[in-house]
C-alpha cells in the first residue's frame, strides 16, 4: 500500500487540527521510511524475485518496522515525543494511531508476511494484492476520502494554500503510479536509497499545511 497510507494521514488532520500534515505523513509512513534504512543497515532483509511480475519483492523479515508489536511501540514513542514537545494530547493520540495504521493497512494488502512481534512470530496478511484492481480501488478510496477530510478541516490562508494541495495530490498520484508501472530496482541497495525519496512528501506536507489554516 502506498497512496492509501497518505490518504489516512490526510484524513487524520480532521481529528488533530494542531498537527502539521507533514508530521501526519511522517507518522503514517514511519514503517516505510524506516524500512529502507534497515535494509541499508542489513538489519532487515527483502528477497528480489525479478521473474515474478505480481510479487517482485519477497518480504522475508522486517520485524522492527513491520511487526504489530513494534507498530504499537513506535506509535507510543512517536506520540509521546510529540506530547513532550507540544503538550497536545489529542494530537499525540492521533499520531500514535497513524503510526499503527500503517501495519493495519498493510495487513489488508500484504500476503502473510507481516509478523505480530519480532522473533518467531506467526505471519499475517489478507493478500488483497492478489486482486490488483480491488487494491487500486481501496487505495483510491482512502486517498479521496482523506483528501476530502483534509480540505474540510483546513482552508487556504493565501494563494499558495489554494494550489499547493492540488500539486501535492498530483505528485502523490504520479509517485503511486510510477511505483506500479516502473521496473523494480535490481538490488536491495537501490531499494534502500530509492526509498529515501519519500521524504519529499513529508516536506510537501509541511509546506501545504503551512499555507493553510485549520477550520
Ligand atoms: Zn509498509
Amino acid at each position: 500500500m502506498v497512496i492509501g497510507h497518505f490518504g489516512f494521514g490526510l484524513g487524520a488532520k480532521k481529528f488533530a487540527p494542531k498537527v502539521s500534515l507533514g508530521l501526519l505523513f511522517m507518522a503514517v509512513q514511519w514503517a516505510d521510511l524506516l524500512w529502507p534504512v534497515m535494509l541499508l543497515l542489513g538489519v532487515e532483509h527483502v528477497g528480489l524475485q525479478p521473474g515474478n511480475s505480481k510479487f517482485p519483492l519477497d518480504f522475508t523479515d522486517y520485524p522492527i518496522t513491520h511487526s504489530l508489536l513494534m507498530g504499537i511501540v513506535w506509535g507510543a514513542v512517536f506520540g509521546f515525543i510529540y506530547w513532550l514537545v507540544k503538550k497536545d494530547r489529542p494530537g499525540a493520540i492521533v499520531l500514535a494511531i497513524c503510526v499503527l495504521s500503517h501495519w493495519v493497512l498493510d495487513l489488508i494488502v500484504h500476503n502473510p508476511d507481516l509478523p505480530l512481534f519480532p522473533g518467531n512470530s506467526p505471519k499475517v496478511g489478507l493478500g488483497l494484492w492478489n486482486w490488483p484492481v480491488l487494491t487500486g480501488l481501496v487505495e483510491a478510496a482512502l486517498f479521496i476520502i482523506g483528501s476530502i477530510f483534509y480540505l474540510q478541516a483546513t482552508k487556504a490562508k493565501n494563494t499558495t494554500g489554494k494550489w499547493s494541495f492540488g500539486l501535492m495530490a498530483f505528485l502523490l498520484v504520479v509517485m503511486h503510479l510510477a511505483g506500479l508501472f516502473s521496473p523494480m530496482p535490481n538490488s536491495v541497495t537501490a531499494i534502500g536509497w530509492g526509498g529515501q525519496f519519500q521524504w519529499i512528501f513529508i516536506f510537501l506536507g509541511y509546506w501545504v499545511d503551512r499555507n493553510r489554516v485549520a477550520n
